[in-house]
């Protein structure tokens, strides 16, 4: 399968940075980059994208069809603001807004009820890996959330690698991966065909060795992604 490159750009870029992204980036795009902006530019984000290989995605949704939650934005409004995926469990969400596997459960059931491709995030914190605990943390945050029709896409990100400049090694990616590819298999039908992406400070440099590890389907990138040239290469590296 050919890679998938990820952009999420948290809470980044007002309208104006929006456009100016896209009319730097366009020109030079080969092959397709899924994009997450946040959710006030993604009508702006998906015309900019329209006739290209941009596919536009959402950060965040809540489980609910509709109804009184100030602040939520459900799966119908991000489908109709041009949405085609989500991310879904992003360790930021569970550590700053408190989301369970539960909550998260939901999220994906409400994103496949609405054709959105669920983007699910996984990962173990510094002190689960101190702790040897990584692969019983994978297992969990797999099995409490799957249900055997998921046909989505998977992240891993470790939690200590994002943000911080602390790539994980291929190593850890592999035996990550491995297991996380075996789960897949043994819980969904379609589990040997769900892409597996890598995050976790990725950057033009990482991006070769990412892609020449094994088990590795594409890559999840924060803060390498704002700038135009910089995803670019990136796609060039997994190219
Ligand atoms: C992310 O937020 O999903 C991420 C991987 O961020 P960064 O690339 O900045 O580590």
């Amino acid at each position: 399968m050919d890679p998938i490159i990820a952009a999420n750009w948290k809470m980044h870029k007002t309208g104006r940075e929006v456009e100016e992204f896209f009319n730097e980036f366009l020109p030079h795009l080969q092959g397709t980059i899924w994009i997450a902006p946040s959710a006030t530019a993604l009508r702006l984000a998906s015309e900019k994208a329209k006739g290209s290989n941009v596919v536009i995605g959402a950060q965040n949704i809540y489980f609910e069809k509709e109804g009184a939650f100030t602040g939520e934005i459900s799966a119908a409004q991000v489908a109709d603001c041009g949405a085609q995926f989500v991310i879904i469990g992003h360790s930021e969400r569970r550590r700053l807004f408190g989301e369970t596997d539960l909550t998260i459960k939901k999220k994906i059931k409400s994103a496949l009820d609405y054709n959105l491709r669920p983007l699910l995030c996984i990962g173990e914190t510094l002190d689960e890996r101190k702790a040897k605990k990584t692969s019983d943390v994978l297992t969990r945050q797999l099995t409490d959330v799957l249900e055997e029709d998921f046909n989505g896409v998977i992240a891993y990100e470790p939690v200590w690698a994002i943000g911080t400049g602390q790539s994980a090694t291929s190593e850890i990616i592999e035996e990550a991966h491995g297991l996380i590819k075996d789960i897949l298999k043994k819980l969904c039908k379609k589990g040997s065909d769900i892409p597996l992406l890598y995050g976790g400070s990725v950057t033009a440099e990482t991006a070769p060795i990412l892609s020449r590890t094994q088990n590795v389907d594409g890559a999840l990138v924060g803060g390498a992604s704002l700038e135009a040239r910089s995803l670019l290469s990136i796609m060039k590296g997994f190219a």
